[in-house]
């Protein structure tokens, strides 16, 4: 166990003007929070987070991240608050803390390793700040180291798959080279002991039997790039890792005979232009091996990682891989980004693929910064940020795009939960279907069978799969719609005639209408394509010539059943059953207004006040006009909106002489805008809650006696 000063040591080596009283208070506050809590290996608990910040001192971070490592785990398993992290260390430490508890809750809430790839997605994407990352890399990597210590079997391995699955390759995703080594094998001993110990014993034969020929080899390729005036050469050979090789040999299905399965031989030199001397240097003296040469230089992997990698016939008959670099490009290929600000100087590779575009930037910052707490201002991370990542109730996760809702969880997780959802629980409480979910956010849907998908999602959600499924249903239902209204035109249209319409009547003629059924025939004549007597004359051509009169009559139903329809039951007679109904926008129809309904394409009945201009509109439709009028006997007491226009003086106290007259008549105003201003008049839209035109004429009459208010009027379009 690290001394509590030799941690302060470490950290002011490499920084010295690190806060070292903050650095003791945080070591004190985690062993008193921690008490007598104990590890599996026996050890007290503060160990733990003690180790965890001796390694992030491997990567010399900054204070913050050691403080924020010594109490990574308090939140969770102390009674230790958020809130007392930031009466003690501030906001920065207190935020940092933040984000590693909620890594560990999500990692303690599922079974990570069920869908990897988002897995790791999310925990990108939760990790707002890189320090956050590396700190539960390095959590991560005790308890690996630790790992022998727990009991239970079924345990070891899910930790150890996890490792495997998710932090081995975030660690590569970040370029840490070493930590996912070592994370790898710790695994594999865990997961694959037996594969491990036969890999290790081969190694074992192949180093004995292969006697001295690794220095060698290292000793004679100095020597010949040295011979070409390559100076500053250091080469080294090194094993691969036993699972690297594992997954070689599982993957081509092969053995390992060769060194070069084994060993790459490392040179590192000065820069660029020498690694492509030394690649020249050494494909002029060794024959090269063909499909082995790949050129990470010029196209770095997407982790930032660049080297050039080539296969000879090396001096001993031996193929060999041989890897040539820099020096900065080797303290990125070992210690990832973490080796950037301590390696600050030296060129950063500029290739990265466009699909990494958050390690180029944070690349970018890192070479720009000119100090590394600069760099620390920067660490904020922009990965996945145009993703959400959140739970089903079963713990399965599920990615969607930002700004997802409820209602594109349901549809994700399946058509029929969207189809069916009425309202959902997020974290437990049940809130807003369209409410924007958040990474992390467990979410549950609630379903009923009598529910269908309202259009009215459609604003809201966000995703292409909910939006073509909500799009299908409404399309379906506005079919039936048609299919009702055109039947019911067409019905009006035989029967004014003395004629049953019934779907055989009209089978003959599909073909006129190029109609593949009856049912299609409705659905064009409820979308206005063919009126209802332009059926009737091809059905009974008799009728073109009877009664011409009738043509200019409008042909009126008489619905005299009371129907109570529409939103907010406003009662109209006359209307057709299950037929949509809205108050028109233009002339805004109040209770006692003289109206008409007019059947418009898609949308059902519009009620129009009869002297509403737009009627002109309709006047060669006559069979979409319907005859109705409010039921007023049965009206509640309801609020409609009054729409007026009032002309005022432009002059101080007019706009509030109107608003005190409305109001002084009962009226709300729910709108108002100023539409035509002069230097002595302006005029004035209001839209007014009123409960019918008898109150709105009234308010009508009290504006017009009134000195200050020139003109109003009823507002028409
Ligand atoms: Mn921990």
């Amino acid at each position: 166990m690290i001394r509590q000063f030799e941690l302060v040591e470490r950290v002011k080596s490499y920084d010295p003007g690190a806060d070292e009283d903050a650095l003791n208070r945080a070591y004190v506050f985690a062993m008193k929070a921690h008490g007598a809590q104990k590890r599996a290996s026996g050890d007290p608990y503060f160990s733990h987070p003690l180790e965890v910040a001796g390694i992030l001192t491997l990567y010399r971070l900054d204070a913050a991240s050691i403080i924020t490592a010594l109490l990574h785990d308090v939140i969770e398993d102390t009674p230790a608050t958020q809130e007392e992290i930031r009466g003690h260390f501030g906001d920065e430490v207190a935020r940092l803390v933040d984000g590693v508890t909620k890594l560990t809750r999500i990692e303690l809430q599922s079974d990570l390793s069920k869908q990897a790839e988002n897995f790791r997605k999310l925990l990108l994407a939760m990790s707002d700040d890189i320090r956050v990352l590396l700190i539960k890399l390095a959590d991560r990597l005790h308890n690996m180291r630790t790992l022998h210590f727990i009991k239970n079997p079924d345990k070891r391995r899910r930790i150890a798959a996890e490792t495997m699955e998710i932090y081995a390759p975030l660690a590569e995703r970040i370029g840490m080279q070493a930590l996912k080594d070592e994370l790898e094998d710790l695994a594999f001993a865990e997961l694959n002991p037996d594969a491990r110990n036969s890999i290790l014993n081969r190694l074992e034969f192949l180093r004995t039997h292969g006697g001295e020929v690794v220095p060698k080899i290292c000793a004679e390729l100095q020597k010949t790039l040295e011979e070409a005036g390559l100076s500053a050469t250091a080469v080294s050979g090194r094993e691969k890792a036993p699972f690297s090789i594992w997954r070689k040999m599982q993957r081509q299905n092969i053995g390992f005979e060769q060194l070069s399965d084994i060993i790459a031989f490392r040179t590192i030199v000065d820069s660029i232009a020498d690694c492509y001397r030394a690649l020249g240097v050494v494909h002029s003296r060794y024959p090269m091996v063909p499909g082995r040469f790949k050129d990470y230089i010029s196209t770095p992997k997407p982790n930032g990682y660049r080297s050039i990698h080539t296969g000879v016939i090396g001096p001993f008959k031996q193929r060999i891989e041989i890897q040539i670099r820099t020096r900065d490009m080797h303290e990125v290929a070992e210690n990832g980004v973490a080796a950037h600000w301590v390696y600050k100087q030296g060129e950063i590779t500029h290739h990265e693929g466009r699909q990494y575009r958050w390690l180029r930037e944070l690349l970018e910052i890192l070479e720009h910064a000119s100090n590394p707490e600069e760099f620390l201002e920067h660490t904020k991370l922009d990965l996945f940020q145009d993703q959400v990542f959140c739970f089903t109730p079963k713990g399965d996760l599920i990615a969607l795009p930002r700004g997802a809702t409820p209602v594109d969880f349901a549809y994700a997780v399946h058509s029929a939960v969207g189809d069916r959802c009425v309202g959902a629980k997020i974290n437990g409480r049940i809130m807003p279907l369209r409410s924007q979910l958040q990474n992390g956010d467990q979410v549950e849907i609630l379903t009923s069978k009598a529910q269908t998908p309202s259009p009215t999602w459609e604003r809201f959600v966000v995703t292409g799969r909910a939006r073509a499924k909500i799009r299908r249903f409404v399309r379906l239902k506005e079919r039936e719609q048609y299919v009702q209204l055109g039947r019911s035109i067409l019905q009006r249209a035989f029967r004014d005639h003395g004629y049953e319409y019934t779907d055989k009547a009209v089978e003959g003629v599909l073909k006129t209408f190029k109609s593949a059924s009856a049912e299609d025939l409705c659905v064009e004549v409820g979308k206005g394509t063919h009126t209802g007597r332009e059926v009737l004359v091809v059905v009974y051509p008799g009728v073109r010539d009877q009664d011409k009169e009738s043509d200019k009559v409008v042909p009126i139903v008489r619905a005299r059943a009371k129907q109570e329809t529409g939103k907010g039951g406003i009662p109209i007679k006359g209307l057709i059953p299950g037929m949509a109904m809205h108050l028109a926008g233009c002339c805004h129809p109040l209770p006692g207004d003289r109206i008409v309904g007019i059947v418009t394409t898609g949308r059902g009945v519009t009620i129009h006040t009869i002297d509403c201009d737009t009627l002109e509109n309709y006047v060669d439709t006559p069979e979409r006009w319907l005859d109705v009028s409010w039921d007023l006997d049965s009206a509640p007491e309801e609020v409609h909106t009054g729409r007026i226009i009032v002309t005022v003086a432009n002059e101080p106290g007019s706009l509030a002489a109107v608003s005190n007259l409305i109001a002084k008549n009962d009226g709300n105003i729910s709108n108002l805008k100023i539409t035509n201003r002069s230097t002595d008049f302006f005029d004035i839209l209001i839209d007014i809650d009123v409960k019918t035109v008898k109150h709105l004429t009234n308010i009508i009459a009290a504006l017009r006696a009134s000195p200050a208010i020139g003109q109003v009027e009823r507002a028409r379009n």
